[in-house]
This record gives structure tokens, sequence and C-alpha cells, in this order.
């Protein structure tokens, strides 16, 4: 429970904690809120002898709209989304999922850049980003580039991120007025990672669904796109017969990892019910 000897560094500016990260190399990870990275360094699943605080940056932390955009400083903390007046009107879900992290220790601590830029596939931020179509500026030795959140997991904790880069931001689009949302989530006990966790966005007109994206956790190495169940729903009143072949397109791109949540079998069958009942929530929620 004791992690291994390392060095402490607190940049001022971000031109400082790149060009520190890219100096010294592999050896050397950022630290944001340290609800993931230290922990692993106690079991020693991770002993970086360079630790880079993003505390002492400003500039990475805030929620503002940006036109039809939002964008979410990295250091923003769970916290800071929950009590967002700006995030209550235009992207609820994300105050829904937030809420369904950890306990309130964590969310005072733990930011949005970190639990995105972790790689986790049990982080519920991941497949949210994707489901809204949100994009992660970097910025590293060679300047800053944009990636899509759909883009960015590569497998269980790896990334797009190159060495000495830093995720500054989150932008997203907000979505329709009017539109449905509903994230749910599977877990054993209040605090816990997901067993199986589905996000919905979609938009209703005439009783029928006209636009729907699905997106999973923890079903999967990487967060997920769920295209098909989306494109089962879509032009449907979402009878019993369109969620059912929902589930079942959702549960067919699963791949979850057989572990202390339960076997495979029933984490995908447990998926498919959380996009199923996700799906019935957003419409209700739909105007
Ligand atoms: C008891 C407990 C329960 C939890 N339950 C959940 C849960 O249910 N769902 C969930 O999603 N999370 C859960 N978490 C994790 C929590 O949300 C973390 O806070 C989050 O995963 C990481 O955010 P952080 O700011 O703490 O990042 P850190 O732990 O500081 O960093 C995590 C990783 O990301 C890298 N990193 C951090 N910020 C940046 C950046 N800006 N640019 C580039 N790399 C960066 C770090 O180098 C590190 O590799 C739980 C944690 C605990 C302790």
């Amino acid at each position: 429970m004791i992690p291994g000897a390392f060095s402490y560094h607190r940049p001022a500016n971000l031109a400082d904690a790149v060009k520190l990260l890219s100096d010294l190399g592999e050896d050397a990870r950022p630290l944001a809120g340290g609800h993931s990275l230290v922990p692993m360094m106690k079991l020693r699943l991770a002993s970086p002898a360079h630790l880079v605080d993003l505390h002492g940056i400003a500039g990475l932390k805030g929620i503002r709209r940006d036109g039809n955009s939002l964008v979410i400083g990295a250091m923003t903390t769970q916290h800071e989304l929950l009590v967002s007046e700006e995030i209550a009107r235009s992207v609820p879900i994300l105050q829904e999922a937030a809420l369904l992290i950890a306990d309130p220790q964590v969310r005072y601590r733990g930011t949005i850049g970190g639990n995105v830029a972790n790689g986790d596939p049990g982080n519920d931020m991941p497949a949210l980003m994707m489901t809204l179509g949100a994009a992660y500026r970097l910025e590293g030795p060679g300047g800053a580039r944009e990636v899509a959140a759909a883009d960015f997991y590569q497998g269980a904790y790896f990334t797009a991120l190159e060495p000495g880069e830093i995720l500054t931001a989150i932008s997203l689009p907000v979505p329709a007025a009017g539109h449905g949302h509903a994230y749910e989530k599977l877990k054993r006990k209040v605090g816990d990672y997901a067993t199986a966790a589905a996000a919905v966005v979609l938009t209703m007109s005439a009783g029928k669904v006209a636009t729907c994206v699905v997106g999973l956790t923890n079903l999967h190495e990487t967060p997920l796109l769920a295209a098909d169940a989306a494109k089962a729903v879509i032009g449907t009143s979402l009878d019993a017969a369109a969620l059912k072949q929902a589930a079942a397109a959702a549960e067919a791109i699963m791949s979850p990892a057989a572990d202390a949540r339960g076997p495979v079998e029933y984490r995908k069958h447990v998926g498919g019910i959380m996009v199923a009942r996700a799906l019935q929530r957003a419409a209700s929620r739909a105007r």
C-alpha cells in the first residue's frame, strides 16, 4: 500500500508541463485528481519516477459555452460538473453520469480530464463523451491537436495520447433542444465501477425516434458506440420488438472481461438490459 519513490513537479504553466513531460520521457506521468493514478501506484501497478502535478496551471479549469459547443477544462472536477448550471441546462446527462461515479470524496478530487485520459474501461465518462460526439484537445511538444473521443481509445489503458502530451480541454456540441438522455449503470454497490452501463442521447419526432446514439461502458476493453443498436430503434416508437433488437445488436459487440463483477454472459445480458432501459428513459424525457 506504499507507492515507490518518485519526484514531484508542480509546473506553473502548460508550456513548462509539456517540456517537463517530454524531457522526463516515459518515467513521468501527469497527476490530476490522483484518484486512479495514486491507487495504482499504491498497488505497484504503476511506478512513475516523476509526477507532474497539473494543479498549478491556470486555464485548465472551467466550463464555458462557445456558440453551440460546451468547452470543459481538463482539470474541472466531477463535483464542479455536478454544480454547473450551464451543464444542467445544456447537457444534463453529464450530471446524471457524474453522480454515479464513486462517492463525494472521489468526485471532489477526480477530474474529467483524468477520467477520460486514464483509459480504464471502467471509467464512465469515455463512453459518454463518444455518445455526445466530444473531441479532446491535446497539447504536446509538437503543438496542439484535436482528437475525436471516438478515435481516442485503442485498448485498455492505451489511448491516442503521445508521450509528453497533456489533455487540456474537452469540447462537445450541445445536444438539440428537447433531446432525451439517460445513463443507466448497474453496479454491485454504491461507489463501484459499472458491471455494465449504457448512455443514450436521442430525439423524438411524432412519437418516433428521429436520431439516436448509444454508448457502452465496461463491456469491452474500450468504450464502444453501439451503432447497430441505435439504428434498430430509429423510426420506431420503441416498441418491445425494437427494444429487443437494440439490446441484441448491442450485446453482439460486447466482449467484457470475466471478473468479480460476473462472468461474460451475465455482463453481456445485463448490458443489453441497460441499453433497453436507457432507451426507454431517454425517450420518456424527450420533448
Ligand atoms: C473508490 C473509487 C471508486 C471509483 N469509482 C469510479 C466509477 O465508478 N467510475 C469512474 O469513472 N471512475 C471511478 N473512479 C475513478 C475516479 O473517477 C478518478 O478520479 C478518475 O478515473 C481519474 O481522474 P483523476 O483526476 O483522479 O486522474 P489521475 O488519477 O490523476 O490520473 C489518471 C490517469 O490519467 C492521466 N492524466 C490525468 N489527467 C491528465 C491530463 N489532463 N492529460 C493527460 N493525462 C492525464 C494520469 O497520468 C493517469 O495516468 C473511482 C475511484 C476511486 C478511488
